[in-house]
């Protein structure tokens, strides 16, 4: 699984040792040595998670969790607190102010990774290796392969992802501007119809499997995937 992790830690030692082990484990490592070029970066693509050291020179990690958390389009990345502070009364703060997860220092990097790994796979299923699976429809991130019983459905790169989406975050209604974001990406500046055009081929797609109805317009909200059928009046 390949996610971009943002690490943010002033000590060098420590932000190379945490990339040497991000790398081996397959994730794209962001460096910032504190909150403020942090902020820059996430300005310029939104990460798939944050590493986000305690201790940083100006503003705090604290402060830096909070201000994402504040503002709409920062709200959902996960964060993991970094810290050499150990007491109860920090990790509550940290968990206060919307951090996914703690890791106090020293760690070893296979926690650190295991933290990682089920922080990404409860807060952003899309960017883990887990089979997704919904109403007989079976999709392999590894693989790439999309199949109904067996039978194989062949989708372009956008369908692919957008499915994928949909299929790890099931029954939630998510509108097109969501979408955009989680699956064109944040700063793609595209219009909202092309999520509509989109969601018709994925439709097509599957219309040969029966598994299109899978895929439900909620009217004036977006769409959203779910085994179970829409009521028709
Ligand atoms: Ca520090």
């Amino acid at each position: 699984m390949a996610a971009n992790i943002l690490v943010v830690e002033d000590e060098p030692a420590i932000l190379a040792l945490i990339a040497a082990n991000l790398k081996r484990a397959g994730h794209i490592t962001l460096a910032a040595v504190d909150a403020e070029s942090a902020q820059q970066q996430v300005k310029l693509a939104l990460p798939d998670l944050i590493l986000l050291d305690w201790m940083l020179p100006g503003m705090s990690g604290v402060e830096l969790a909070r201000r994402l958390r504040a503002e709409e389009r920062t709200r959902m990345v996960p964060i993991i607190m970094l810290t050499a502070r150990g007491d109860e009364h920090d990790k509550v703060l940290g968990l206060e102010v919307g951090a996914d997860d703690y890791v106090t220092k020293p760690f070893s990097p296979r926690e650190l990774l295991a933290r990682i790994k089920a922080v990404l796979r409860r807060r952003a299923p899309q960017v883990t290796e887990d089979i997704a699976e919904i109403g007989g429809l079976r999709l392999d991130p590894v693989t790439h392969r999309i199949t109904v019983n067996d039978q194989p459905v062949s989708l372009g790169p956008t369908e692919f992802r957008l499915l994928h989406f949909l299929m790890t975050h099931a029954e939630r209604v998510h509108s097109r501007s969501q979408l955009l974001d989680q699956v064109w990406g944040d700063h793609v500046f595209v219009e909202e119809r092309t999520v509509d055009v989109h969601i018709r081929r994925l439709r097509a797609a599957l219309e040969a499997t029966g598994r299109d109805s899978l895929i439900q317009t909620v009217r004036g909200s977006g769409y959203r995937i779910s085994a179970v059928p829409v009521a028709t009046v």
